[in-house]
């Protein structure tokens, strides 16, 4: 059996091994779920909300443990690690909502009754990023488990404490086994194996936007349903009539949080001309003041990328002559540090313009007008995220209806929050996740016609 090192990314120490599941395990624990699934479907509504909302319980109670897990695990600091077991536990709570919800209708036809369900997919298989593993998750499984389906989770190589844990907690607070499965694993090898057996019905990918990309080809194979959250590369527009304090001091939060390391990071700052100078002088103090450091103390604002890999990756967009405006700290001892860093003037022809990066590095371009802004800021393969900053609201409307983008912050960086709908534009995904909505995503509508008069 292989097995896996978990390293801890603050030290550069193991952790523990955690096996890599084989096709032939993925395909027994398919055939699990497909057999589960059969009677969890038939739980009563009320029973299935309450077996969740008890499951919402148990992460509430373990919230410190999962939280230190995912520091040790992902490098992630202890106040955003307690916040994404938070989130587990209310999407739960959120979803725990919906089976007794999940209305049909009942259209008006002639010669009878004619109503629709909302019929679970089957199995559905969740396949995890190493960047936010908690959340990610949760966002998948709860409404996928609410709507009535079986659900087989693969974690990232790099990050699967956590999922295994909540496989833990999910049996414990009775939700049957086979129903919630987690499969740690290889992407070529458990990860594929959720694309191309046909008793997945449908793949929940949360990744690269490369690898999506093969995701979705392999799904067309047997028209498998398929929701795609991918990379993003999100602007910051601060016009000059914005409250330049807070735009400049909340921007770090809005590109360095979880070390960047966030699909939604605003990592192109743009900034009115006229208002350059001085956004560049209230950002400096703001970045050099990111406390990067042991993700475990409460004081710390930035831990390690998640990797030596990652760091090489990251490192490369910011090679000896790059045009580095300031940057902050990091520490200098065992750990993949990489300090918060701000290039600018940039060559918008630069990969470090381009690409997603996927690190605590940002780059600032300024703009003319808001038609300016706006191309700029769509000028880009992704659609995720973004931020505007103005004290006009009807600019603000006007530049968040333009740029073409899924989810849009005006004077503020808001965090993806569970009871609004989540996704990208463009290459930045397809479908969307969270909100009212979500359990559309796990279900098919069926339509059935009832004969109330005689042929
Ligand atoms: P990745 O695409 O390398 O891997 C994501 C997951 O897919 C992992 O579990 C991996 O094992 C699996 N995988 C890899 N190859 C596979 C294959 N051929 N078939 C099936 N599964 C496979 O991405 P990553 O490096 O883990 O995460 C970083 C990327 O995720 C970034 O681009 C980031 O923007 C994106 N991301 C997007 C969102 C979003 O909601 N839009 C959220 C977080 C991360």
């Amino acid at each position: 059996m292989t097995t896996f090192d978990v390293i801890n990314p603050a030290t550069e120490q193991r952790v523990c091994g955690v096996p890599l599941a084989s096709v032939d395990e993925a395909d027994a624990a398919i055939a699990r779920a497909e057999k589960a699934q059969q009677s969890w479907r038939s739980v009563a509504p009320a029973d299935r909300a309450r077996l969740l909302r008890r499951f919402a319980e148990a992460v509430d109670a373990d919230l410190d443990h999962l939280a230190s897990l995912e520091v040790a695990n992902a490098g992630h600091t202890i106040g955003n690690a307690r916040g994404e077991a938070g989130n587990v536990r209310d999407v739960l709570h959120y979803y725990a909502a919906a089976p007794e919800r999940q209305f049909g209708k009942q259209i008006p036809v002639d010669g009878g009754v004619n109503v629709t369900f909302a019929e679970p997919l089957g199995v559905v298989g969740v396949i995890v990023p190493w960047n936010f593993p908690m959340p990610i998750a949760a966002w998948g499984f709860a409404p996928a488990l609410a709507a009535g389906n079986a659900v087989v989770l693969k974690p990232a190589e790099l990050t699967p404490l956590t999922a295994l844990r909540l496989a833990e907690l999910a049996r414990g607070a009775g939700i049957p086994e086979d129903v919630f499965q987690v499969v740690p694993g290889r992407g070529s090898v458990v990860g594929e194996r959720f694309v191309t057996h046909p008793g997945v019905r449908k793949v929940v990918f949360t990744g690269s936007t490369s690898v999506g990309k093969k995701i979705m080809a392999g799904c067309a194979d047997q028209v498998k349903r398929v929701t795609l959250e991918l990379g993003g590369k999100s602007a910051n527009i601060v016009f000059a009539d914005a409250d330049l304090e807070r735009a400049a001091a909340t921007a770090p939060y809005g590109v360095f949080d979880n070390a960047g390391q966030d699909c939604c990071a605003r990592s192109r700052i743009l900034v009115q001309r006229s208002a350059l100078d001085e956004f560049m002088a209230l950002l400096e103090p703001a970045v050099t003041g990111v406390k990067v450091g042991d993700p475990a103390d409460e004081e710390t604002e930035m831990g390690p990328l998640i990797s030596a890999a990652q760091r090489d990756a990251v490192s490369s967009f910011v090679p000896g002559d790059a045009p580095v405006a300031f940057r902050g700290d990091s520490p200098d001892r065992p750990g993949y540090w990489f300090p918060p860093t701000v290039l600018a003037p940039i060559d918008p022809a630069s990969r470090a313009w381009r690409e997603e990066i996927f690190g605590p590095v940002v780059a600032v371009m300024p703009f003319d007008d808001e038609d300016d802004a706006i191309g700029i800021a769509n000028d880009t393969a992704y659609g995720l995220a973004g931020s505007i900053w103005t004290r006009d609201v009807g600019r603000a409307l006007r530049v968040a209806r333009g740029v073409e983008s899924g989810n849009l912050s005006i004077n503020s960086h808001s965090a993806v929050r569970y009871s609004t709908p989540f996704g990208g534009f463009k290459q930045s995904g397809l479908g969307r996740e969270l909100g009212p909505d979500a359990l559309d995503a796990f279900t098919e509508t069926k339509n059935v016609f009832i004969a109330t008069e005689d042929c």
